[in-house]
């Protein structure tokens, strides 16, 4: 099964028919179709409501049950607990968040993370320079999400192993496993989310490193194209898994760690899995 977990919506050309035939052609079962963006960020031509946006990511993946809605939340918006409520309620699978005038661990959007977290529901947060033509990339660093170690229950995903910062990345997702020996009663959860991000320059070495550092990765890799509804790019598909396989063999990454990769963890990411993995905790002094 293949499964992307990192699809956008763009308000452009909406044809739901030419997107569920190039997955078909690009053998992808299915994945994370992330709502329109909200005002703060301004990627829209046009102004949307929760209701619009939420209705508009529902119909793109109401006809294929491995399409997993996410809406995409600015968590300093004021009413932005109430749109929590509104988009559970209407069967939304999780939230897409991009920090891009809040550092993650402002405690307005840690009440919103909590109140993700308490509905079981997962966020996959962009992380590494964000092209957005403003200076914001600092928000962005993969340290700063270590405040979300004050949101118990909650998945978590960072986004492009936060490229270029992708050392520091693989560091916090460390640190993350480190804290569960620290702390018994600790249950929020780190995922990496392999889309590119990375330009292919890069890509053997992030990969390499993410998955021969020796912490216990297998169960928190995601596959993901960021490509977008509206003209779902096929040859980019096809180029990165080409490329990720070439780099796979190389560093003769298990069948087991390729299966969680293209499925297994985004099934369990969004909640339909019942598997769980037991951890190999990082112990300070054994490793580092
Ligand atoms: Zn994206």
């Amino acid at each position: 099964m293949l499964l992307d977990s990192h699809i956008h919506i763009f308000d452009k050309k909406m044809d739901r028919d030419d997107f569920y035939i190039k997955l078909k052609e690009g053998n992808v079962d299915g994945g994370v179709v992330i709502s329109l963006a909200p005002g703060a960020l301004k990627w829209n031509e046009k102004e949307y409501t929760t209701k619009d946006r939420l209705n508009n990511v529902l119909w793109f993946c109401e006809k294929n049950p491995m399409l997993f809605p996410f809406y995409w939340i600015n968590p300093m918006e004021s009413n932005a607990m109430d749109q929590v409520k509104e988009a559970v309620a209407c069967g939304i699978k999780g939230f897409k968040i991009i920090c891009n005038t809040h550092f993650p661990g402002d405690q307005t959007a840690i009440k919103v993370y909590q109140e993700i977290a308490r509905y079981e529901k997962p966020i996959l947060f962009h992380s590494g320079i964000l092209w957005d033509g403003l200076n914001s990339s600092d928000y962005n660093k993969p340290s700063q999400f270590e405040a979300l170690l004050n949101v118990n229950g909650l998945k978590f995903a960072l986004a492009h192993v936060s490229w270029p910062w992708y050392d520091e990345c693989i560091a916090v997702y460390g640190k993350f496993l480190n804290a569960f020996a620290w702390r018994k009663d600790l249950s929020v959860e780190m995922f990496l989310d392999i889309a590119p991000g990375t330009p292919p320059l890069y890509r053997q070495e992030v990969l390499r490193k993410l998955y021969c550092i020796g912490y216990d990765v297998q169960n928190n890799v995601l596959f993901g194209t960021d490509s977008n509804v509206n003209d779902y790019n096929l040859k980019w598909l096809k180029d990165w898994l080409n490329r990720d396989q070439v780099i796979f063999s190389e560093i003769q990454l298990s069948q087991e760690s390729k299966d969680c990769l293209y499925s297994k963890n985004l099934l369990r990411f969004v909640g339909l899995s019942g598997h769980k993995p037991t951890k190999k905790l990082l112990v300070t002094g054994e490793e580092s």
